[in-house]
């Protein structure tokens, strides 16, 4: 079994902490490694190491900086298939999807390659009479990244590749379910020369992020998980004076108009839903049907197309599944109950995913795809994130009920809607109020050079990440005005200096 450590000092440290982590192959149930949990001498290790290369590598020119991820990409496209592994491996994904979520965490280390032009700042000639002004956008300091299980490689990429072309110095906490491919990404970045101290990953719990976002040395957080732990990391944070991001969780609702190619929504539907078995934050687990006949006719379709979806090991080629296992006995087990609570609520169970037994992989933590019909905005299976392949379809009447619907929930991530009628696709990309839309685009996830975020309680604090949001975050603006009178010009001034 792998031990795993931590990344400090661009140097794999040696096991050293009391308290470990099991890392397990959520497909078969083995568990395949240890993980060390951060004790405080492992935590100040990191923060010395961290503070001690800012000085430097702040003033290292953006140039420079922009080289190391250059490489950095270029070794991560060399060892993609490595990194894919490890990822089905402790996190369950299909190994098609961890390649895709590995491509969308190099599109943030190509935007951070321009950081030379996105660091170029502002400048004024005569702002006032003889009188210049420009802005700087200096490095923050040590930062600090709390990840997620669900993408242990691209959820931390939309954070340390701006962060560092930014000139700070980086601390990664990963999910303690999967640390692994954090510390391979670690590796590369020493391997393209990145120094020593500027990247560091720790590994822990709720320990070791309490003590690094209480640590004076620490000058910002970022944080993507669930709801109740993004608030607290939140208040937290910013009660100790620290700039914070903090992206919580969310119920993707899926608008599907009459006049829409219902043959499209619903392959649309079958991927956004089942897809990495629905753990994912853009994921559709609600697909709100505009009157009865649209939501006859996609229940239909749905059926079989869930008929047809192919579960297994997500490391397996041939032929590769379409959708692997939980990440965990302990998230099925929460995922089973919600289909209990479904059915007690008394939405109509369409198909019943709790059943699945996967050949040779009966202790995997495998729930096959299930799907609710009639489902109402007061169950708790329509109000809360299930995480997990379940998907509910919601009937409304119309438009005017759908927008209703969808901005009434608490959160408001991603959404998306079906339609070939551009009136009424203009008036939901206006009137909604979720901060990533799509229009016939199911997982409308921007691009790196723009920014994702959601609104309501999918989020707290001001800035998303990357695009130019992440390089605001991990900058402070300084504005400098500059003037050069002669000294017979100059005169004390008691009143606000104003431009006649
Ligand atoms: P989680 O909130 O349990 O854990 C996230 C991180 O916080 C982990 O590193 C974990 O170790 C740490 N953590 C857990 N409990 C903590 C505590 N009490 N105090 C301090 N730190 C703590 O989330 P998860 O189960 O790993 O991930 C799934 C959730 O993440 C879902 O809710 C999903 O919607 C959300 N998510 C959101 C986005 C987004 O962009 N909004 C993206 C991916 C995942």
């Amino acid at each position: 079994m792998k031990q795993l450590t931590h990344f400090i000092n661009n140097q794999i440290t040696e096991a050293h902490s009391l308290r470990v982590g099991a890392v397990f192959n959520p497909a078969t149930g083995e568990q395949v490694a240890e993980v060390d949990l951060a004790d405080s001498a492992v935590t100040e290790d990191a923060l010395v190491s961290a503070s001690n290369a800012f000085t430097s590598w702040s003033k290292t020119s953006p140039l420079l900086r922009a080289r190391v991820m250059f490489k950095f990409k270029v070794l991560i496209e060399e060892h993609r298939d490595t990194l894919a592994k490890l990822i089905t491996e402790q996190h369950g994904k299909v190994l098609s999807d961890a390649q895709g979520e590995i491509t969308r965490g190099l599109e943030v280390v190509e935007f951070a390659s321009g950081i030379p032009h996105l660091l170029k700042g502002e400048h004024s000639l005569n702002a006032g009479s003889g009188v210049d002004s420009h802005s700087m956008m200096q490095a923050v300091g040590v930062c600090v990244g709390i990840t997620p299980f669900n993408f242990p490689v691209m959820v931390p990429m939309w954070m340390f590749p701006v962060s560092i072309a930014c000139g700070n110095t980086f601390i990664l906490k990963p999910s303690e379910k999967n640390p692994e491919p954090a510390l391979f990404l670690a590796e590369l970045l020493r391997r393209a020369g990145l120094p020593d101290g500027v990247f560091n990953v720790v590994n822990g719990d709720k320990t070791l992020v309490e003590s690094l976002i209480s640590d004076s040395r620490v000058e910002a957080v970022s944080f993507v998980g669930s709801t109740p732990i993004a608030e607290a990391i939140y208040s937290k944070a910013s009660a100790y004076g620290k700039r914070c991001q903090a992206l919580g969780g969310a119920k993707n609702h899926m608008v599907i108009m009459p006049d829409a190619e219902v043959e499209q929504a619903v392959n649309a539907l079958m991927g956004a839903a089942y897809g990495s078995a629905g753990e994912r934050c853009m994921a559709i687990s609600v697909a709100v049907c505009i009157g009865d006949e649209t939501a006859d006719r996609v229940k239909t379709k749905l059926l079989k197309a869930i008929e047809t979806l192919k579960i297994g090991n997500g490391a397996d080629q041939m032929p590769e599944p379409d959708m692997g296992p939980l990440v965990s006995a302990e998230h099925k087990d929460r995922v089973m109950g919600y289909i209990e609570t479904g059915v007690a609520e008394g939405a109509e169970l369409v198909v019943d995913g709790r059943d699945l037994s996967v050949v040779d992989h009966e202790v995997g933590y495998f729930v096959g795809p299930t799907l609710f019909d009639h489902v109402t905005k007061e169950m708790k299976i329509y109000q809360e994130e299930i995480f997990g392949p379940v998907l509910a379809i919601v009937r409304v009447k119309d438009l005017d009920a759908a927008l209703a619907l969808v901005n009434s929930h608490e959160f408001g991530n991603g959404t998306a809607i079906f339609t070939q009628n551009g009136r009424a696709s203009r008036r939901y990309q206006e009137e909604v109020k979720v901060g990533m839309v799509g229009i016939n685009v199911p997982i409308p996830v921007p691009m790196s050079f723009h920014c994702f975020g959601g609104w309501k309680r999918s989020i707290f604090g001001p800035l998303n990440m990357h695009g130019p949001d992440g390089v605001r975050f991990y900058t402070k603006m300084k504005t400098v005005t500059s003037r050069w009178p002669k000294t017979t010009d100059s005169i004390a001034e008691f009143s606000m200096p104003t431009l006649e």
